[in-house]
């Protein structure tokens, strides 16, 4: 009952302040699953009423094959996200799901498209660092480039692994400098750039803001590893600015 009072005092403060697709979003850390027509298929995995069993059986496949590269680089999941996936459009846009997946703290919300290892792991890592910040303020010092850049190390989608950026290197992409992918930190100015760098390209098999940010992400991982990603995010609860702390986190190896 203390949970459901709670629960509705948070529902009530986040409508008053948010507008309704913020709320729909949201609303997936507030609600019982029930409410949100989801019914529970396994340990953290909720699905929307009706799905079928082949998608069902695909998510539960994914979800587990997704761990390993969680675990490949941040040692171990802390987050332990719960999932909510969605069969139709109506399901994914009453919880304002706009892109294939989303994580709300430690929620992961999927459509179809995103039950495989790549997306999940993805989402993942995203609810990582969430985690790991320690609070939603420090969580707000870490750019949107190198959260982006490491859920692409952890995930090796083929739209934006190495391979991608491969092809980007060799047929001369437009892509953003070093230093143009590491002064764009808000989730606004990450989506204007990915627009920005996706709009006049002739496929749309390679992403280029990911592909650029898994590069740079990547380069430092390789140097910092498990150790100095864990020291990052010590820093950061520490008080350290981002950037001090992704500084010296290569540095003191
Ligand atoms: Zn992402």
């Amino acid at each position: 009952m203390k949970t459901i009072l709670s629960a509705c005092a948070l529902l009530i403060s986040i409508s008053l302040l948010t507008s309704c697709s913020t709320f729909n979003t949201y609303k997936v850390a507030v609600l019982p699953p029930s409410w949100l027509n989801l019914i529970q298929i396994d340990k953290d995995i909720y699905v929307e009423k009706g799905m079928g069993e082949a998608l069902q059986k695909k998510l539960i496949v994914q979800a587990e094959e997704s761990k390993k590269y969680v675990i490949e680089v941040w040692g171990e999941i802390k987050s332990n996200p719960t999932i909510y996936a969605c069969a139709t459009k109506k399901c994914a846009d009453s919880l304002g799901l706009k892109a294939p997946a989303h994580c709300v703290d430690s929620y992961l919300i999927l459509r179809p498209k995103a039950f495989t290892k790549f997306y999940i792991s993805h989402e993942t890592s995203h609810s990582e660092v969430i985690k790991r910040s320690g609070s939603i303020l420090k969580w707000k010092k870490i750019p949107e480039w190198f959260d982006e850049g490491l859920a692409v190390v952890v995930a090796p989608n083929p739209s934006h692994n190495a391979k991608a950026w491969e092809k980007i290197i060799k047929e001369q992409v437009p892509h953003p400098s070093k230093k143009e992918l590491m002064s764009i930190h808000s989730v606004r100015a990450w989506n204007k750039a990915t627009k920005k760098y996706n709009e006049n390209l002739d496929y749309n098999s390679i992403v280029v803001t990911y592909a650029t940010a898994g590069h740079y992400v990547g380069e430092w991982y390789s140097k910092a590893g498990k150790s100095g990603l864990l020291q990052l995010f010590d820093k950061i609860k520490n008080g350290y600015s981002f950037e001090k702390a992704y500084k010296e986190a290569i540095e003191t190896i």
